[in-house]
């Protein structure tokens, strides 16, 4: 049953104005423990440790998502008129629960647990929990048909595209987001004028010709915010360093280590087995730093030491990847000094396109509709885009280490 409120609540927000909240199934989801505990996620890993004011969380980047996709419903004709009130419902719940998977530090956790968030967020959505309880309070379909939009088998695909295409919401949120709090202008585009100009055409979310060039900008927006911000070094190295950590801790756990009693919320994360979704909801960034607190005072000296570097940014320095035998240069300075390589010589790679349209994969694709009323994928439409996705994809392959080689 879709209820509404007895009067619209409005959330503040920087990036979108307000946050509007008519229907009582989406309060009760933002109220939920669930939702809430998104605040004590952030929603840009370890990028606070380049970008110090990049602390904002899941939480506020699921409302911003929700906020575009509310907008959408009922600002853009064709899909005001296109869309049934349940579609409607159901998207701007989509939109809103879509993190709902995450663990603490974003993706590098994702590396330890072997989880995808979407898995997660598919389970929290599925499965008994105050979500889905609410869900099932408005309706007893609902849970499916949100978890359907989020995994992209929802018979009406312009829901899914409105979520997760190339125009999509959760995008559209976090680039706006991400540049304001970390104060860079690289991602900033003009999101009214992208809303003004989205159309439907035959089941597509299409952008009209004369909204082409704020697609362009936000296509190159993306392309900065990965080399300034997702890729940046310095939050690279703190997430390989988290990752070693916690693979100094499956070690512990295989030998019972006694330090590891007094974190048994760590537990469920050390063995390779599934995680529930009640272990999930208890693991969050303070728990995590308080489990980093204690293992401050741990015997184990590996354990010890990555903890105090994560607490106090004595971060490993970072080194491009460039010639043959140079790890293993590193690795017998490493050792000689005393260092543990498999725990203090780590790596990475990163590979970016900001736009990679695959023939057959209609999520990869943005679709242009022309003056003559003819569809054109974006790089068909647009000669700069063309040149981004004809281009080399930039890679970028990286060692850590720590910066003074002396033994810990
Ligand atoms: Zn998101």
């Amino acid at each position: 049953m879709l209820e509404t409120m007895n009067e619209v609540k409005v959330l503040r927000d920087p990036i979108h104005g307000y946050i509007h909240v008519r229907l009582n199934v989406v309060w009760e989801c933002i109220n939920s423990a669930p939702m809430q505990r998104l605040k004590r996620i952030r929603q840009l890993g370890g990028a606070f440790q380049v970008y110090h004011t990049a602390e904002h969380s899941r939480f506020s980047h699921s409302l911003g998502v929700y906020e575009i996709t509310r907008r959408m419903v009922e600002e853009i004709q064709d899909l005001r008129q296109g869309l049934s009130e349940e579609e409607k419902v159901t998207v701007m719940l989509a939109g809103l629960l879509h993190d709902l998977g995450h663990g603490p530090f974003s993706h590098a956790f994702e590396s330890v647990t072997m989880t995808h968030h979407e898995q997660m967020t598919r389970r929290i959505i599925l499965e008994p929990s105050e979500v889905h309880d609410a869900l099932v309070r408005c309706d007893p379909s609902l849970p499916e048909k949100v978890a359907s939009v989020i995994d992209h088998t929802h018979p009406n695909p312009v829901l899914s595209q409105m979520i997760s295409g190339q125009l999509d919401a959760d995008r559209m949120d976090y680039l706006l987001r991400d540049a304001y709090f970390t104060g860079t202008k690289y991602g900033e585009f003009d999101l009214e004028r992208i809303l003004r100009t989205l159309r439907v055409r035959q089941g597509k979310l299409v952008v009209k010709e004369s909204g082409m060039h704020s697609v362009e900008d936000y296509i190159m927006a993306r392309y900065h915010m990965y080399w300034q911000v997702y890729f940046h070094p310095v939050s690279r190295s703190f997430e390989a360093m988290l990752t070693s950590l916690f693979c100094r801790l499956k070690q512990m756990a295989r030998q019972d280590h006694p330090d590891l009693k007094r974190l048994p919320f760590l537990i469920p994360f050390l063995s390779d087995g599934p995680v529930s979704v009640q272990d999930h909801f208890l693991m969050d960034e303070p728990a995590c730093n308080y489990g980093f607190n204690c293992l401050r005072m741990s015997e184990d000296p590996i354990a010890s030491d990555l903890a105090g570097r994560l607490l106090d940014r004595r971060l490993f320095q970072d080194e491009a990847l460039s010639e043959k035998g140079q790890r293993e240069r590193l690795r017998c300075l490493l050792m000689e000094q005393g260092w543990d390589p498999e725990y203090y010589l780590l790596s990475d790679e990163v590979r970016q396109r900001p736009y990679q349209p695959y023939q057959g994969m209609e999520n990869s694709m943005a679709w242009v509709l022309m003056e003559t009323g003819e569809i054109r994928e974006l790089s068909q439409a647009s000669e700069i885009v063309e040149a981004l996705v004809q281009g080399q994809s930039r890679n970028d392959q990286r060692l850590y280490y720590p910066r003074q080689l002396q033994r810990y």
